[in-house]
């Protein structure tokens, strides 16, 4: 689909493309990294999405991702490190017709940001967020991250990580986003099908990218990507299709019900397993959970739609209750506010 994405000052519908989304800024991230095809798909799409460009806005924390803001010709606000969704959500509830995406890192959204991450999950506020994940932290040069795998040598872990490290996907699924998903920076194709749903979601959208750092964490997705062996190391999930992968097709995740686990079987075999179908609308997240902590270690990581769930959104329900109490109570006002409650001279 395209679509009118700006008003023009004289008031017609313009149609804008992919050149139109790219700021004037020059683009600092190291050469070959992850980040430029995030941002070169995120671009391509926002001309489809039917969206006014003055009515998106992208918001970041800090980290190498969170300079995303300066490279969008839309509104954005590079703000502190982790609260990126806190300020977000105040935008998201004062203009409701704001398309409002934001832009973090495993680092920024995890670490220090985690506690901020969790509570807009929660409560289900109308936010697009981008998690870039490439297990490290680049910006300050190198040191571990809550997504580094046990063993990895930084300078902040010369011996190794002991961290056990976060699935970010089971964290945001158990703290209740109701659209969450999983993607790889350099699979057009498929990064530019979830970003659109994405978009289209009402409620919180939740997208982890498998992002490469070719400076501090290179190769780390590289079975992941590579032609000849990525069919054998991913699950591309489909709703309402069995966890089928494999070059011919003939393996698949299947479901030990004791020990409620998944794991990799041939579509032939009688093991005792149970082939699951995959549901992105299940009542209960519990299979996406277990997805998604899966991968590595001989076991294909799924990517794609875990989970999209409809949920009323926070500002529908905030502002919904407003309109109950106006109606109720009258307009109010400031002052009358100030002097509601308990009042006393010093
Ligand atoms: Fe990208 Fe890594 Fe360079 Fe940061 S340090 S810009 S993540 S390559």
């Amino acid at each position: 689909m395209t679509a009118p994405s700006r008003t023009a000052s004289d008031g017609e519908l313009v149609q804008l493309g992919k050149k139109d989304f790219e700021s004037d800024q020059a683009v600092r991230w190291c050469p070959g990294c992850g980040d430029y095809a995030v941002l070169a798909q995120v671009q391509k799409i926002m001309p489809e999405l039917g969206v006014p460009r003055e009515n998106v806005v992208f918001v970041s924390g800090i980290g190498c991702s969170s300079r995303f803001p300066y490279y969008m010709n839309t509104y954005g606000f590079h703000t502190i490190h982790g609260r990126a969704p806190a300020i977000a959500t105040g935008l998201k509830l004062a203009r409701p017709e704001l398309q409002v995406w934001v832009i973090t890192g495993d680092g920024d959204g995890l670490s220090i940001g985690g506690n901020h991450l969790i509570h807009a999950m929660r409560r289900n506020v109308d936010l697009k967020i981008l998690l870039f994940n490439n297990e490290v932290y680049g910006l300050t040069k190198g040191q571990y991250s809550p997504t580094s795998r046990q063993g990895m040598r930084t300078k902040s872990s010369p011996l190794g990580s002991v961290d056990r490290p976060f699935s970010t996907l089971a964290l945001a699924l158990s703290a209740g986003a109701t659209f969450v998903a999983r993607s790889i920076d350099t699979d057009a194709r498929h990064l530019q099908s979830v970003l659109k749903r994405m978009a289209a979601h009402r409620g919180i959208a939740f997208l982890e990218i498998l992002q490469n750092c070719p400076v501090f964490n290179d190769g780390i997705y590289e079975e992941m990507k590579d032609r000849k062996i990525k069919s054998d190391h991913l699950v591309e999930l489909v709703h309402r299709e069995p966890l089928v992968y494999g070059s011919e097709h003939d393996r698949v995740l299947k479901l030990d019900t004791d020990a409620m686990r998944l794991y990799p079987g041939r579509r032939d075999e009688r093991d005792g397993g149970v082939e699951v179908t995959h549901d992105e609308r299940a009542p209960e997240p519990t299979l996406a959970t277990l997805l998604g902590s899966l991968g590595g270690d001989g076991v294909p990581t799924p990517i794609g739609v875990f989970r999209a769930d409809e949920q009323p959104s926070y500002a529908d329900l905030v502002h919904a209750q407003e309109a109950r109490e106006r109606d109720a109570r009258g307009p109010g006002s400031l002052r009358d506010l100030l002097y509601s409650g308990d009042l006393w001279e010093v």
